[in-house]
C-alpha cells in the first residue's frame, strides 16, 4: 500500500472550513520543467492576485513539482520555499511529464481546493479570484476557458480543434473545448481524482469524467512570459493520441465493422466473378485489380494492427502497475 496514487484518508485539515464561510485553504499546483527564468515573475504575479484574497478569508499554497529540469529551476525553487514557508517543492527524480508532475501535485495537496497552473504565465493569474468566487457559491468545479487561441500558430488552433471533436466524438466523456488544466477543483474532486488508480494519466479526461459541478469563467491566453514551451508537434500528437485511447475503444472496435463491409464486398465480388467465368469463359487479365485489393487489404490490415498495438502498448504499461511518479525529495520548511 505504499504506491503514490492509492487512495489517501481525507488530511486533517480539509473539511474544516467551508469554502462559503470560514478560512479556506487553495493551493495552486505548478508543474514545472526547465523553467528558471519564469519562477519569479509568476510568483511575483500570482501573489499580487492572491494575497488580496486573504482579507476575503482564502489563504494560498504554492505547490511547485519540479519534473526533472535539467536547469537551475530547483535553485530557484528552493531559494523561493526559504522565503515564503507557503511554497512547498517536491523534486521528481526525472522528468515524468507534465500528467504525472500534476498528479505528484494533487496527491501532496491538502487543501480545500486546488488549481493546476502552468508556471509561464499562460494561465493569467488575475482569473484565480473569480474561480474562487464561483467556488464560494457553491461549484465543485470551476474550468477556466480560454476565449482566443489567437496566440496559437494556424496548425496548433487546426489541429486542436480537430482534436476536441475526434474526441468528443467518440468517447463517452466530453471534454470541454478550448479548457487546459487551469480551473480550481475542490477537494471532493481531489479525492476523487486520487483514487482513479490509472497511470497513464490524461488529466483533461480524468477531470472530465469524476464529473461533479461545473461554472466556467472565460480569460484571453497571453504569450509565454519566459522561456519555451515544452510540447512539440510530436508531443502533442501523442498526447492526442493518450486522449483518445483513454477515453474510447471506438478505433479499436471500428475494425469489426471495417471488415465486415470488406468482407461482404468481397462475397459479392466473388459471386460476380464466378458468374462471369460460368458466362465468358475463363478471364487472365486481373493484375491491376488483384495488385490494388492486395494492396488495400494489405494497408487496412496493418492500420488495424497499428491500433491495436496503441491500446496493447497502453495496457503493457497499466499491468506493469509502476508508480506515476518517484520522489526525490520534498522542501516543505521540515527538516
Ligand atoms: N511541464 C512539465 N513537464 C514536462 C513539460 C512541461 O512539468 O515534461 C510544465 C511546464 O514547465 C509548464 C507547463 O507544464 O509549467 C506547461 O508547459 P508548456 O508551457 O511548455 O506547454 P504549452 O503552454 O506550450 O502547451
Ligand atoms: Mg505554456
Amino acid at each position: 500500500m505504499n504506491a503514490p496514487f492509492l487512495h489517501i484518508d481525507r488530511p486533517a485539515s480539509s473539511g474544516i472550513a467551508h469554502p462559503r464561510t470560514g478560512t479556506a485553504t487553495v493551493a495552486l499546483i505548478v508543474p514545472v520543467h526547465n523553467e528558471e527564468s519564469a519562477i519569479a515573475p509568476f510568483l511575483a504575479a500570482v501573489r499580487e492576485h492572491t494575497d488580496p484574497l486573504k482579507q476575503a478569508g482564502v489563504a494560498f499554497d504554492f505547490i511547485f513539482v519540479n519534473d526533472g529540469s535539467s536547469d537551475a529551476t530547483l535553485d530557484r525553487l528552493i531559494e523561493a520555499q526559504q522565503a515564503d514557508p507557503r511554497i512547498r517543492v517536491i523534486d521528481l527524480s526525472r522528468n515524468f511529464g507534465k500528467e504525472a508532475a500534476l498528479t505528484a501535485g494533487l496527491d501532496c495537496c491538502d487543501a480545500d481546493a486546488a488549481i493546476p497552473m502552468d508556471a509561464d504565465l499562460q494561465d493569467p493569474p488575475h482569473v484565480i479570484p473569480l474561480l474562487v468566487e464561483k467556488w464560494r457559491e457553491g461549484f465543485e468545479v470551476v474550468l477556466a476557458k480560454r476565449t482566443s487561441r489567437a496566440n496559437d500558430s494556424f496548425l496548433k488552433q487546426r489541429s486542436a480543434s480537430m482534436f476536441y471533436r475526434v474526441h468528443n466524438w467518440i468517447a463517452q466523456q466530453k471534454i470541454p473545448q478550448d479548457v487546459g488544466d487551469f480551473r480550481l477543483i475542490d477537494r471532493q474532486v481531489i479525492e476523487a481524482l486520487r483514487s482513479l488508480p490509472e497511470r497513464r494519466r490524461f488529466m483533461k479526461g480524468l477531470f472530465a469524467w469524476v464529473g461533479f459541478r461545473s461554472a466556467t469563467v472565460e480569460y484571453s491566453r497571453d504569450q509565454r512570459s519566459a522561456g519555451q514551451s515544452k510540447f512539440s508537434g510530436w508531443r502533442l500528437w501523442n498526447f492526442a493520441l493518450e486522449g483518445i485511447t483513454s477515453f474510447s475503444s471506438a478505433p479499436l472496435e471500428v475494425w469489426t465493422y471495417v471488415g465486415a463491409t470488406i468482407s461482404a464486398f468481397a462475397f459479392l465480388y466473388g459471386l460476380l466473378i464466378i458468374a462471369k467465368t460460368l458466362v465468358f469463359g475463363i478471364d487472365v487479365p486481373g493484375y491491376a485489380s488483384l495488385l490494388v485489393s492486395v494492396l488495400f487489404l494489405g494497408g487496412i490490415q496493418l492500420l488495424g494492427i497499428g491500433i491495436i498495438g496503441q491500446y496493447l502498448g497502453r495496457v503493457y504499461a497499466e499491468i506493469k502497475q509502476r508508480p506515476i511518479y518517484i520522489v526525490r525529495r520534498k522542501y516543505d520548511g521540515t527538516p
